[in-house]
């Protein structure tokens, strides 16, 4: 005689989803919302206390969205979409309050964006070959639950960007975010759980570890369950990543470098600077973290800078500023300059009066001139301050921003109107994005063209993340039928 275990996860999942399939999952049913789920999957909204847990809990809900449909995605996507732009101002200061980096109507507006800019299942196009010996057809296939390690500098924005990509693949995703943004992170991932739950019978599209530390992100890494990795941050995790035995995309650490030539409106250039490095106090991976300037217009260029609203700090004044922003990190050989932790992050008017200047509240970016030397130029800073330095010629200056980038292959920006002066820079440099005459932002469709993501791909290649980022490619090939040219007589 034989003896049936039974599995209260699989009675769970199939109470899902019979609720699913009548349609009418009603709110009495609807999971609330609870501090930290542990030992129980339904009824979570995400947020487990274990690695383990939360990855159980995405594969179970990874099986339910298979049997959604392309649609399914859809509708949860639209879920995450909605709540990005009517909560973003909540969000928006729950994240500004608990990191305490940044700046807050950019917080608001990250959330906002995403919800609009961000591609969903539309991206998942198939390619179709025809000929004489029939038809084959590529489509983009889910890897299942993903592993994902988000940075402090856009907690949720990230995880609700990821979300939206690996779900429109049709995947479902552990987040183990950065401790100090994981309150902001626990939040969203209930309320998008909630929603998808109510609309859909599915909860935990989302999971996230409650408590993470970086044995939790080791735990996530090597889990038999987790089938791809992708992760964004600064150099520490783009290392762990890269020497994972499991595939990774890998978002890292960038250091943007500007050239403005002698050919370059300089308004313009000053205005676009201003935009993309004071952004969110700088935080943005692809953000202007220093400025190569052709010494013809140098002079030029900082005026340019101050009509703009930039305020130039003194020489003393930038020697007074560097010894309070940037520190000393590591041991021996890998002994490096990084940037203070109490001022990372913080507004420009904080940075002028470390500084020794005095400054407005509402001043956006704070700058100088400095030598190859001042520990600003290799070092991404992330605080709204930007050294300027003068370049005998273009040549010069595109060699300094090459070096200055650390061959991150993340982003660069020219200012420039001779076209054969781009093109230099471009193939030097080699980055993942290369914005002409615009704001570092505009390389992510924001006042460029394209699209958003917060994940760039840089050491992996894959880009700025899209849901085909997410998927696999499989092949489906019918011989010789189901072609529709061709003559009669040849079907047997
Ligand atoms: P961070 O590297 O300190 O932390 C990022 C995440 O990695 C956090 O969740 C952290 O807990 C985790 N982590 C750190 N070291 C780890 C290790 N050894 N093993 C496992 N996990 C580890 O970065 P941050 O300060 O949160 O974010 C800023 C950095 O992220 C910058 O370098 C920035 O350029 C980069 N970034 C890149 C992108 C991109 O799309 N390429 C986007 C945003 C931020």
């Amino acid at each position: 005689m034989s003896t049936a275990t039974i599995d209260p996860h699989s009675i769970a999942s199939i109470v899902r989803q019979v609720i699913a399939e009548i349609g009418q999952p009603s709110a009495a049913a609807a999971p609330v919302a609870g501090p930290v789920a542990s030992g129980s999957l339904a009824g979570a909204n995400g947020v487990f206390s274990s690695v383990d847990e939360a990855v159980r809990a995405a594969t179970d809900a990874f099986e339910q969205l298979e049997r959604l449909g392309v649609d399914g995605r859809k509708r949860a996507i639209s879920h995450i979409r909605r709540i990005a732009i009517e909560d973003a101002e909540e969000l928006g200061r729950m994240e500004f309050a608990e990191t305490k980096i940044g700046r807050l109507d950019h917080k608001i507006e990250k959330l906002g964006v995403l919800g609009e800019k961000v591609p969903g299942v539309e991206f998942l196009q198939s390619q179709v070959f025809s000929g004489d010996h029939g038809l084959a057809v590529i489509e983009h296939a889910p890897f299942g639950v993903i592993g994902a390690i988000t940075p402090v500098t856009h907690s949720l924005p990230t995880i609700a960007c990821n979300a939206v990509n690996m779900i429109a693949g049709g995947n479902t995703v552990v987040v183990n975010p950065h401790p100090s943004g994981r309150q902001v992170a626990a939040e969203g991932v209930r309320r998008f759980n909630q929603a998808i739950y109510r609309d859909l019978g599915v909860d935990n599209l989302i999971t996230l570890v409650a408590e993470p530390t970086l044995e939790s992100a080791s735990e996530l890494f090597a889990h038999r369950g987790v089938k791809l990795i992708c992760v964004t941050g600064g150099p520490a995790v783009a290392r762990a990543a890269l020497q994972s035995t499991k595939r990774a995309i890998v978002a890292g650490p960038g250091n943007p470098p500007v050239v403005v030539d002698e050919t370059a409106d300089l308004d313009r250039a000053a205005r676009s600077i201003i935009q993309g490095a004071a952004y969110d106090n700088n935080l943005l991976c692809i953000g202007e973290k220093q400025v190569f300037v052709v010494a013809s217009v140098f002079d030029a260029m900082m005026a340019a800078m101050e009509r703009a609203g930039g305020l130039r700090l003194t020489a003393s004044q930038v020697d007074a500023l560097t010894k309070r922003a940037i520190v000393m990190a590591g041991e021996g050989e890998h002994r490096h300059p990084v940037p203070c932790k109490d001022l990372l992050g913080k507004d420009a008017a904080l940075l002028a009066k470390a500084a020794g200047a005095t400054a407005d509240e509402r001043l956006e970016l704070v700058f100088g001139e400095t030598d190859l030397d001042n520990p600003f130029v290799p070092t991404e800073q992330m605080m709204p301050f930007l050294p300027f330095v003068r370049c005998r010629t273009v040549d010069e200056a595109i060699e300094r921003a090459h070096e200055s980038e650390h061959g991150f292959r993340h982003t660069a920006i020219i200012h420039s109107t001779n076209v054969r002066t781009m093109t230099r820079m471009g193939r030097l440099l080699d980055t993942t994005l290369f914005v002409k005459n615009g704001p570092s932002v505009a390389g992510l469709g924001l006042g460029g063209e394209g699209y958003l993501s917060f994940s760039i791909a840089t050491p992996t290649g894959e880009g700025v993340t899209t849901p085909l980022t997410f998927t696999r490619q499989r092949r489906c090939t019918l011989v010789d039928d189901l072609r529709i040219l061709g003559s009669p007589d040849a079907v047997a």
